[in-house]
């Protein structure tokens, strides 16, 4: 049986495509389609003008014909640029708007997508599916509209006007044709391999440069330039490789109709050349048929290299498709409880959780008062973290629940329940936007006066007049035009104007200045006033007034209590808390 010219996949992708993203356009392709029609019978038509522009202009010499000839040539001239432009924006249009709405429907959904996802695609590559994938699939449906639309139907036309002229001539010029279907097979198999590595190599290009400029610190201080630069040269290199052979799969099948069209050529010139000497046929009809054969050349060519654009689509719609068939695991339930987080505690109840296969909280209980502060202690790699990241869904437990006031986080909307946290951290993500957009975090109803209140109560207000424009400086990317101390005191601000019941403190680990530190502290004890707080302490110092202290190690809680209560109790807190206060460290 013979295998069909396209894999069934590709036919499948664009099927899907056609139904999710194109259809909906259908009455601009409609019309787009109409004027391509006509495009595409200009180009018969000429053709067929050349008989009476021949035998009746030039041969018998009737200057009344040479007018309407010329008059209809310069119409249907007329035509075609009309309906070329009308048909070339329409379609624009369509290719835009459902390329945007991929890449808004794309960016939707992967934000839906568990944490987990983001840990193995690189950032890199993600902005490579939304931006190059998409890019490389948009103008497909032009193209196949446009090949289908004008240049089937100018194929159609000039068949036609062939036909006409002669038949023998029309067989004897397609002779070539149908050898030509089993070299493009093999090709396509080609060019979609090939397009496939290229999309993996522009892949590794764009995660290269997201490392290099987020990392360009530690490049520039570990002299590492030169390395990085060539590792980015031989990813460029292999695109410029992949992407060679790419172009010579793609043109070799308009090249195999050249050479056949060619041999067309040759074929009707002996046969019909005779013809003519013999006075059996005028000059007009054949340079009438000989010109319907030049025109048909760029459709055909076109055409031919139609199958190479599907593949190089269908490569990257296999991508984008993979990411959109993806499913989080961690969703809202279908009829979800109430967040009751006010006046709720939070409860950890034999919680076993491993990354992966990494084991990190081994049966973890223990519960913090709700408007109480507790503090989380314990090295480095105990859990800490974590903790935070089942208690705001980040992450799912493996074993055992997690609840607040009674109800478990997973039958809580997934939303309803974020919105119950604020997080304070010193590597507190800022955007590159203004320290008031920050702040607002896209909030039109806080007022100048509320927002006034915050910046006093976060400390922002101390650092403002520093800043070339106050509250509208740029925080650069990634908050880079501030310090550490200072993009906490924004997290603090923002949580402020979030104003939740339950409060997640991450301490810095780096150390700030006395000062700073002691600003930072009197913001974060005017935050937790009123909130359950659950803070990883770093500083021992800082959470003596916690209402209690829980001590984790290797995913296990192994002490709690008041700071004065482990500390009589002599275990690992008041071994740490020696450690750090004999060596003056302040940072576990
Ligand atoms: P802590 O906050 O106490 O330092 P974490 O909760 O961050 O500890 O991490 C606990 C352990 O889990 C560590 O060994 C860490 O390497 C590992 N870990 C943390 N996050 C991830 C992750 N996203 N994927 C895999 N392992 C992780």
């Amino acid at each position: 049986m013979p295998k069909p010219i396209l894999p069934p996949t590709s036919r499948s992708l664009m099927g899907r495509l056609w139904r999710e993203y194109i259809v909906r356009h259908w009455v601009w392709i409609a019309v787009a389609f109409a004027t391509m029609v006509i495009e595409g019978s200009t180009v018969g038509l000429l053709s067929y003008m050349l008989q009476p522009m021949f035998d009746l202009v030039f041969v018998q010499g009737n200057i009344n014909a040479m007018w309407w000839v010329g008059l209809a040539i310069l119409a249907l001239f007329l035509v075609r640029a009309l309906t070329g432009v009308i048909q070339r924006v329409l379609l624009v249009r369509v290719a835009q708007l459902s390329s945007t709405a991929m890449q808004v429907d794309l960016l939707d959904h992967m934000m839906t997508l568990d944490t987990g996802y983001f840990q193995k695609n690189p950032p890199g590559a993600l902005i490579e599916r939304v931006q190059g994938d998409t890019l490389a699939v948009q103008g497909v449906w032009q193209v196949l509209i446009q090949g289908l639309g004008r240049d089937i139907v100018a194929l159609a036309s000039l068949f036609v006007v062939a036909l006409l002229v002669d038949w023998v001539w029309t067989l004897t010029a397609l002779v070539g044709i149908p050898l030509l279907v089993l070299p493009s097979m093999a090709l396509q198999r080609y060019v979609r391999r090939k397009t496939g590595q290229m999309r993996d190599a522009a892949t590794q290009r764009s995660t290269r440069l997201d490392e290099i400029f987020h990392g360009i610190r530690e490049v520039k201080l570990n002299g590492m330039e030169p390395y990085q630069l060539s590792r980015f040269r031989a990813v460029v290199d292999r695109i410029v490789r992949v992407n060679i052979k790419t172009t010579a799969g793609q043109s070799m099948l308009p090249g195999m109709i050249d050479i056949m069209t060619g041999v067309g050529f040759f074929g009707v010139l002996i046969l019909g050349g005779r013809e003519i000497i013999e006075g059996d046929k005028t000059v007009g009809q054949f340079m009438s048929f000989f010109t319907a054969m030049a025109l048909a050349f760029q459709p055909l060519r076109r055409l031919g290299s139609l199958t190479g654009i599907f593949q190089i689509a269908a490569a990257s719609l296999e991508r984008l498709y993979g990411i959109f068939d993806l499913r989080p695991s961690i969703r809202s339930p279908a009829a979800p409880q109430p967040a009751q987080a006010l006046q709720a505690d939070v409860v950890f109840d034999g919680v076993t959780f491993a990354y992966d296969d990494q084991p990190v909280l081994d049966d973890l209980s223990f519960v913090a008062r709700a408007g109480q502060t507790t503090a989380l202690v314990g090295p480095s790699g105990a859990g800490k973290s974590t903790v935070f990241n089942l208690l705001t869904r980040l992450a799912d437990p493996d074993l055992g629940s997690v609840r607040l006031g009674g109800v478990a986080v997973s039958e809580m909307e997934l939303g309803d329940l974020r919105a119950q946290f604020s997080t304070v951290t010193q590597d507190a993500l800022l955007f590159d936007e203004t320290l008031r957009d920050n702040i607002l975090m896209g909030r039109e109803d806080i007022s100048e006066t509320r927002l006034a209140e915050v910046l006093t109560a976060a400390h922002v207000s101390d650092f403002l007049p520093k800043l070339p424009n106050g509250l509208d400086s740029p925080a650069g990317p990634r908050g880079s035009n501030l310090s550490g101390g200072q993009r906490q005191r924004v997290a603090i601000a923002r949580a402020l104007l979030r104003d939740t019941p339950i409060l997640l403190l991450d301490e810095a680990t780096s150390a700030l200045d006395a000062q700073s530190e002691a600003v930072i502290q009197t913001a974060l004890d005017g935050l937790s006033q009123g909130r359950t707080t659950l803070v990883i302490a770093h500083r021992l110092a800082t959470i003596r007034n916690a209402d209690k202290i829980v001590v984790l190690d290797r995913g296990r809680v192994v002490e709690q209590g008041t700071h004065d209560e482990l500390l009589a109790a002599d275990g690992v807190y008041a071994d740490l808390y020696r450690l750090q206060f004999r060596d003056g460290v302040k940072a576990l």
